[in-house]
């Protein structure tokens, strides 16, 4: 396997820190709004970097993060140190508070995150659950020499890590411009660069929504109250869930500079050891030639694409054409294409089962090889799907083909072999009612198959048996 690491700004032969496992972490969602499909683009690159290990037989552990406190909106313009939290603007927007807020994107999320047909992370944690973690690692750098305190904040002083820009390859002096040009400005800090760790309860923060006592103190505030900063919440949970060192650490592009730089320094900083041993980064979808943009309305979610008749696993389908170090530009033609493309796949699989009798042979040796080099070629999903449709033109037979392609969608996750004629729309417990009654047609087990069509008649959908097919309709 050879993954392009930032780090190096080449592609590296992928060493794991132990042998057939990998750890990796993914930076996840601010769970304040529903999440676009770009965000959602970012999670399905990082499910097809895990499923492109575990077809290697690497046993892989993913953490991604819910990120529900301390993020805020200065860091659009690159300075995360400025501006309002995220949750507590979104607190206000729906007049609830902001865990309520948390919970219902967190949920929407998730179920975005299924209907794309990824993986579950191993561990999920949510930010607010880990504050103690975090207070642990910035009292770590505060006794180190890293860190100080002013009164409005706790800062990790940047000229303290000699190798602070090694990810970005900056100069300091650039460093410094991404840094931003907040509204807020603390006279106590003693760089531009410096960053928060952990703000009180002060000054533009002293309404803050979320906040949590410290062992920290300033003389503005009782018990060192505020709420950590947002680069901690990786360091801190990284550290907890894959140890001080990892294979791989992933992210969208816009990390590099600010949020991943600061993660690197905290952690390395408080462990003396490497953080991750690759740096991975997602390069970003836009939309019609642009930026995606709310106030355009062009983030689009998921529910935006279903309503108007696509399904997650067409999106899927699309965002497999490109290579995820490669930008992506999303219309909706492009979209109908990656449609008609995917259906035209699972017709030829219906194709394929009748023809083969729905036997599944045996796994083509020759084009397995083809596809495990593409995916080894630093997660090369458009052309591995490229041997997908070179499987199906193929002359190897029928059976055959039906096992490569189901064998390779362990990787491109398009449910191939779930897929049934009937599927689209229809509620999954009808899906799994027709399962079971075509398993009782090919045992010729009549009376269980009539059985379970009177109970999907009772769900109110009709089963009509067209050339060996079930075929379904709401009555
Ligand atoms: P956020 O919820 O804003 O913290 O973003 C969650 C993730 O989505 C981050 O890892 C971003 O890098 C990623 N992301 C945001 N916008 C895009 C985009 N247009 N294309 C791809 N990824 C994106
Ligand atoms: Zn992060």
């Amino acid at each position: 396997m050879k993954l392009y690491n930032t780090l190096t700004k080449q592609k590296e032969e992928f060493v794991p820190i132990q042998p057939n496992k990998v750890s990796m972490y993914h930076c996840g969602p601010t769970v304040y709004w529903t999440q676009h499909i770009g965000n959602m683009r970012a999670v399905v690159m990082a499910d097809l970097i895990k499923r492109s290990f575990h077809y290697l037989n690497y046993d892989v552990t993913l953490v991604r993060n819910y990120t529900d406190v301390g993020h805020l909106t200065g860091d659009n313009e690159g300075d995360a140190d400025t501006g309002e939290d995220r949750m507590a603007k979104a607190a206000q927007r729906e007049s609830v508070d902001p865990m309520t807020i948390a919970k219902k994107y967190t949920d929407i999320y998730e179920s975005d995150r299924e209907s794309l047909n990824t993986l579950k992370p191993e561990h999920c944690p949510a930010a607010t659950n880990h504050i103690q973690e975090m207070v642990d690692m910035v009292q770590i750098l505060i006794d180190k020499g890293f860190a100080y305190s002013t009164d409005l904040a706790i800062y990790f002083d940047v000229t303290k890590k000699s190798d602070y820009t090694k990810l970005s390859g900056q100069d300091i002096a650039e460093q410094i411009s991404d840094a931003g040009h907040g509204s807020v400005s603390d006279p106590g800090k003693r760089n531009p660069q410096d960053f928060s760790l952990w703000f009180f309860k002060v000054g533009s923060h002293s309404n803050a929504l979320q906040t949590w006592e410290s062992p920290f103190t300033s003389p503005l505030v009782k018990h060192g109250e505020g709420f950590p900063g947002w680069h901690i919440e990786c360091s801190a949970m990284s550290q907890k869930y894959l140890g001080d060192s990892f294979d791989i650490h992933m992210g969208g592009i816009e990390h590099i500079p600010i949020h991943h730089t600061n993660e690197i320094a905290q952690s390395e900083s408080a462990t003396g050891k490497t953080m991750s041993t690759y740096w991975v980064h997602n390069e970003h979808l836009s939309v019609n030639g642009g930026k995606m943009s709310k106030s355009e309305g062009t983030s689009y979610t998921i529910s935006d694409l279903e309503e108007k008749g696509f399904s997650a696993l067409d999106l899927r389908y699309f965002f497999l054409q490109a290579h995820y170090r490669s930008k992506q530009n999303f219309t909706w033609e492009s979209l109908t294409a990656s449609q008609t493309a995917l259906n035209k796949i699972y017709k030829e699989i219906i194709q394929l089962r009748n023809t083969s009798e729905n036997t599944i042979g045996k796994i083509n040796a020759e084009l397995k090889e083809v596809f495990i080099e593409k995916i080894s070629d630093d997660i090369n999903l458009p052309q591995a799907l490229a041997v997908l449709h070179k499987v199906l033109k193929s002359d190897i037979c029928d059976s055959d083909k039906l096992a490569t392609i189901y064998d390779f969608d362990h990787v491109l996750g398009l449910k191939l072999s779930e897929y049934t004629e009937t599927k689209i729309n229809i509620p999954d417990e009808i899906i799994k009612l027709l399962k079971f009654r075509a398993e009782a047609r090919n045992n010729k087990d009549w009376e269980t198959s009539d059985q379970i069509r009177d109970e999907i008649i009772g769900l109110g959908y009709q089963v009509l048996d067209v050339d060996g097919e079930q075929k379904i309709k709401p009555m």
